[in-house]
């Protein structure tokens, strides 16, 4: 299964690649940015970040996971959101879509995302989730990666669950 949903803290995760939720100026926030900064080790993954300086919303840079399990975080920063008015959704099916590539591209073969831009940047988790799964199993349908979703709260899981059924559908039905 190339997309696998679970639940669960994402700085626990065994896989080669990490995904953080981060902002322009690289620095280290709340939410699972917070984590993630301070399970690798707040000032190392700092200077690491510094070192980059800042990345664009809809993009993403990679740096070395330290004290994490991963081999490398990737950070990339989801739109603030704005009552859905375009181009959020371009802006957050970036995020995967730019990551996803960047790991590729750096010979991983795993990786592990949070729910974007669904916390601070207050993305409401229906249309956070189903951006998500989308965005990922297109990219999944020309390369060869194995992607962890993982959703925070439990209770994500079944709508998560529920757009993967739809995209699959769609897909094996040639609609999409
Ligand atoms: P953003 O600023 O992009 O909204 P947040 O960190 O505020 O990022 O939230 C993104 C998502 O990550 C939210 O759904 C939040 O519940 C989740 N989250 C927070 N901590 C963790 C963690 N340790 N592991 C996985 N997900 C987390």
């Amino acid at each position: 299964m190339p997309l696998q949903l679970i639940s669960g803290d994402i700085t626990k995760m065994s896989v080669d690649v990490i995904v953080n939720a981060a902002n322009q100026r690289l620095r280290a926030g709340g939410g699972v940015c917070g984590a993630i900064f301070n399970a690798a080790g707040r000032n190392q993954m700092q200077e690491a970040c510094d070192a980059i300086g800042f990345c664009d919303t809809g993009q993403a840079v990679i740096t070395p996971a330290f004290n994490l399990h991963a081999k490398a975080v990737i950070h990339t920063v989801g739109p603030i959101y704005s009552n859905g008015k375009n181009p959020d959704e371009e802006l957050l099916s970036s995020c995967y879509l730019k990551s996803l590539e960047l790991a590729l591209a750096n010979g991983y073969k795993s990786i592990a995302f949070p729910l974007i831009s669904a916390g601070i940047y207050g993305y409401p988790k229906e249309e956070a989730i189903q951006i998500a799964v989308k965005s990922i199993l297109s990219f999944l349908r020309s390369h060869e990666l194995t992607v962890y979703l993982v959703l925070f709260n439990p209770r994500d899981l079944e709508p998560a669950q529920r757009w993967m059924e739809h995209y699959d559908q769609l897909t094996s039905s040639g609609i999409e």
